[in-house]
């Protein structure tokens, strides 16, 4: 049940891509488990998945030991400063950067712990008041303050608002390929990496250039 959907999804991942002229390789099917237990990761892993997003640190403390230790874990969802420690040693990438104190911090625990975890700056492109994420206008300084790691940069993240419609979404997600393109130019700083789409939206995001979605109910289920 949960290998067919998780095969069912990369395949429709993969055709997005090529809907859009992309090669599939070049996008990342990040597997959301959060809520599910670790017996529900394992039975994906069994299925070949590796990439597991999380959003809570104490969730992902708890479930990361009890895994085989290849899974490589994301943390997707907004990260407290008195959680950076517990979340650098399990993270192999952390999504949620939304400001300039947190990447202050992740950086100095990092040194001190020697990690190097990827990371991404989260972007409130929808400009909804609910959601975490930085203003456009403040991607760039954040980027700036990003270069010399040891946390290394590689790009941004975006949530588009639930239910949306397909203009909406593209415009979100159009959005944040855009910004990159034109922060990367100003900084000389290459973003590469755009994690945008969830189980009902991936589409429209990989056709704006998403190269890693992050699906959850697809895959294990309604939460
Ligand atoms: C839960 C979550 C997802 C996955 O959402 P689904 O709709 O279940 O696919 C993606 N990104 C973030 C940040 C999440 O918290």
């Amino acid at each position: 049940m949960l290998e067919e959907q998780l095969l069912q999804v990369r395949a429709a991942v993969a055709e997005a891509a090529k809907a859009a002229g992309r090669d599939p390789q070049t996008v990342k099917l990040l597997a959301v488990s959060k809520t599910f237990p670790a017996s529900d990761i394992q039975q994906a892993w069994e299925a070949g998945q590796r990439a597991f997003g999380e959003n809570r640190v104490q969730e992902l403390s708890e479930k990361a030991p009890v895994l085989p230790a290849d899974c490589e874990w994301h943390l997707i969802g907004h990260l407290q400063h008195n959680k950076v420690k517990q979340a650098l040693e399990h993270a192999a990438w952390i999504h949620s950067v939304d400001s300039l104190s947190l990447l202050r911090r992740l950086n100095l625990l990092a040194e001190q712990m020697g990690k190097s975890p990827k990371i991404l700056l989260e972007v409130n492109v929808s400009g909804e008041e609910s959601k975490f994420g930085l203003k456009p206008s403040e991607v760039r300084d954040l980027v700036l303050a990003a270069q010399g790691g040891p946390c290394r940069l590689c790009g941004l993240m975006t949530m588009a608002p639930l239910g949306a419609e397909d203009a909406v979404l593209h415009s979100v997600f159009g959005g944040l390929r855009a910004l990159r393109d034109e922060v990367s130019v100003a900084t000389g700083q290459p973003l590469p990496e755009l994690s945008m789409g969830m189980s009902g939206d991936f589409r429209v995001a990989i056709a704006e250039g998403a190269t890693i979605v992050r699906i959850g109910t697809a895959i294990f289920g309604h939460r």
